[in-house]
């Protein structure tokens, strides 16, 4: 179990998150850790609560204003039952090599592809470190351009959609990995050391749409960071 109380196994998710009010009382426990203040008047006390069709509101026992349990979070306004974005942030977080909209669609069993496309890409943007800083100044960068994107449904051939990507990557050597692979024999596979002396660390990518951006990027490609 992380220690905020996040699950980390499936298990202890649907032991955890049972229902919409197990996840209501996570979220609100997350959101007020001292209990809830309301932002209206600033008091602090046990709100009454009100169950809505994908959330809970909360209004304040002296002044009477409503907050919902969303606002302010990347849920803000959604349609979506709390426990789908639960399952979702699960999902997101806890698979290695990412995943398609597609795919998180039919694993969350949505209805249409658009609400998990903004979901997914709600909770990718919400996993960003706001205090990063820029990648460059101690390690070397070393910065490629790709295209992402093609054909979809309902296009024919010729001009698809395609959307250009630049990536920066921080390329940093491993600490005495020469020395270290030398040490042991079984570590080598013809002479060369089994592991690899360089890794790729942080990693910034950002869609450019023109040239000149693309060619403003590659002389500072510390200050590739990813905006929506
Ligand atoms: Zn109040």
């Amino acid at each position: 179990m992380d220690p905020r109380g996040f699950p980390t196994s499936l298990p202890e998710f649907q032991r955890v998150f049972p229902d919409d009010a197990a996840c209501a009382k996570y979220l609100e426990a997350m959101r007020w850790p001292d209990g809830f203040t309301c932002p209206k008047c600033g008091l602090c006390g046990a709100p009454y609560r009100f169950l809505t069709r994908s959330s809970v509101v909360l209004r304040c026992r002296a002044c009477k204003v409503n907050t919902s349990l969303t606002a302010g979070t990347v849920m803000q306004g959604t349609h979506t039952a709390l426990p789908t974005w639960f399952w979702g942030a699960y999902l997101v977080t806890t698979q290695t090599p990412g995943q398609s909209a597609l795919q998180f669609q039919r694993q969350l069993g949505l209805g249409r592809y658009e609400t998990a496309f903004q979901i997914l890409h709600k909770l990718r943007a919400g996993m960003v470190n706001p205090e990063r800083d820029t990648i460059g100044g101690r390690y070397p960068v070393e910065v490629d351009e790709c295209y992402i994107g093609g054909r979809t449904r309902g296009e024919g051939r010729g001009v698809h959609h395609q959307a250009t990507v630049v990536g920066a990557v921080e390329v940093r050597k491993r600490k005495d990995a020469e020395d270290r692979a030398a040490q042991r024999r079984d570590s080598h596979e013809g002479g060369i050391p089994a592991k690899k002396l360089v890794y790729a660390s942080r990693l910034r990518l950002r869609v450019v749409s023109s040239l000149p951006t693309r060619l403003a990027m590659l002389a500072n490609p510390s200050g590739a960071a990813p905006r929506n």
